[in-house]
């Protein structure tokens, strides 16, 4: 016996209502995750019907950012996700006992992936974000293949060295002929608490580079989306399974992340 016919990737036909983004940055550590589940959890507050697939598999940290304990079902041969403030989730850390870290290698990502999209019952979803691993790996280039009409939005900090990596992340989307749907810049500048005055810790124009960077490669416009501050709610909102867009929505990050999630 066979193993089962593989299923289409609902998302992936003509058709389908389904905004499909994969959240992508030039490395780790940049607030990728973060960016991914506040903005789910944002466009699930306005009334959509929101997915997330954690394919960031050397992190997979977007179940407890989403506060999402509980685990998949399986009904018939489908995966139910659970959810979790209003968004639906599927990780790789569901699938993997404890804390193993994973050690998989490309092909097996790929059906991981390929898994995630088709055997799992999304419903129907008005947006399906998907949270990428860092750079410009594998998984890119399955994503474009089993969703090619997913739209790539890039996530890096102000700092000129890392908006070079986002830039060769997101010019993956060239090869691939993905739309770069925008770019979010993430740590832009720590208000002071104790005066009116911005610190650019990581410096500034990140975003704005990668941007026009990819503007250029492209030759379509790619703009900045927003820029989100240092905020110590937004760590603790990740910490917490409580999306800052959430707890404290006017705060200056969870203000700014409810503004990007409504220009998508
Ligand atoms: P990535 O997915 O790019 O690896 P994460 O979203 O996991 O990055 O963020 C890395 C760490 O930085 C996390 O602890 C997160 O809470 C924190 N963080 C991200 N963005 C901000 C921000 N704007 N203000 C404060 N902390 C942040």
């Amino acid at each position: 016996r066979g193993t089962t016919a593989e299923r289409e990737v609902p998302f992936a036909k003509p058709g389908s209502l389904t905004r499909v983004y994969a959240v992508a940055s030039g490395k780790g550590g940049v607030g990728k995750s973060s960016v991914t589940v506040n903005l789910a959890a944002a466009m699930a507050a306005d009334g959509l019907k929101v997915g997330v697939v954690d394919a960031d598999i050397y992190g997979h940290s977007v179940p407890r950012m989403l506060g999402a304990d509980g685990r998949p079902t399986q009904v018939e041969n489908m995966i139910m996700p659970p959810s979790a403030n209003g968004v639906k989730v599927i990780s790789i850390g569901m699938f993997t006992p404890g804390n193993a870290p994973v050690v998989w290698r490309g092909p097996m990502l790929h059906r991981a992936l390929q898994q995630f999209l088709a055997d799992v019952y999304w419903g129907d979803l008005d947006v399906l974000l998907l949270d990428l691993p860092p750079g410009t790996g594998d998984i890119a280039i399955s994503v474009a293949q089993l969703v090619p009409n997913a739209e790539i939005l890039v996530v890096t900090t102000p700092q000129q060295a890392a908006a070079e990596v986002a830039e060769r992340a997101g010019s993956i989307a060239v090869q691939t002929h993905q739309k770069i749907v925008g770019v979010v810049e993430n740590m832009s500048g720590l208000p002071c608490p104790h005066c009116d005055e911005m610190v650019d810790v990581f410096g500034t124009g990140g975003g704005q580079a990668v941007a026009d960077g990819l503007t250029r490669t492209t030759g379509a416009t790619v703009p900045v989306l927003g820029q989100i501050p240092i905020d110590v709610r937004l760590r603790e909102g990740g910490d917490e399974g409580r999306p800052v867009v959430l707890s404290d929505p006017d705060s200056p990050a969870g203000a700014a992340l409810r503004t990007i999630a409504g220009k998508l």
